[in-house]
């Protein structure tokens, strides 16, 4: 008999704008937004607790709530209505001279902003918030649904897929148990 596991998978709608200017697509430059779906799947962490039974009166052996919480406020206050541009994009130049009471809204990210890449920051922020929050908890896979057929899934440990910074690891953004979403130039 296999010893039963708990997932708990929950799901966060956003809107969000980007444009992705490496030359992939001459349409995919010019500034424009997506309705996405991010689905993220939590499995207990090396520190949760090693007894498997509820227990009858509150039943809960993990803090699903307490990171579901915090997960949400951070899709809701910094990733809905956000603008995803590559650290090389001079847009972003252009918000920082501008518009700087914008920059809130302004995800940057190392090389273009495609899905595949926010799925990979997004899961680093998550493990970064949960680790925060005692390791109790881990993400076993992070999904972005970006339209109704093209979903992409992640699985593992996200930093094996992020692009290499010039910054050292604990200084980007998505390591930073913060609400950030950028960093500091
Ligand atoms: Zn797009």
């Amino acid at each position: 008999m296999t010893a039963s596991q708990t997932e708990l998978v929950f799901t966060r709608r956003f809107c969000m704008g980007h444009r992705l200017i490496s030359g992939c697509s001459e349409r995919c430059a010019i500034p424009h937004g997506h309705n996405e779906y991010v689905t993220v799947t939590l499995i207990p962490g090396p520190t949760a607790p090693k007894q498997k039974r509820l227990d009858g009166h509150s039943n809960m052996l993990l803090p699903f709530a307490e990171a579901k919480g915090r997960w949400h406020r951070f899709i809701d206050e910094r990733i809905d209505h956000s603008f995803q541009l590559s650290e090389a994009d001079p847009l972003l130049t252009w918000f920082e001279q501008n518009e700087p009471q914008r920059l809130e809204r302004i995800v940057v990210t190392p090389g273009d902003p495609t899905t595949e890449l926010m799925a990979a920051l997004l899961m680093a922020k998550l493990r970064a918030f949960l680790k925060e929050q005692g390791d109790i908890l881990m993400p076993r896979s992070l999904e972005i649904k970006e339209t109704p057929t093209n979903t992409v899934r992640l699985h593992g440990d996200p930093a094996h897929y992020i692009p290499l910074t010039q910054r050292p690891a604990a200084q980007c953004w998505w390591n930073r148990a913060d609400d950030s979403t950028r960093d500091a130039v």
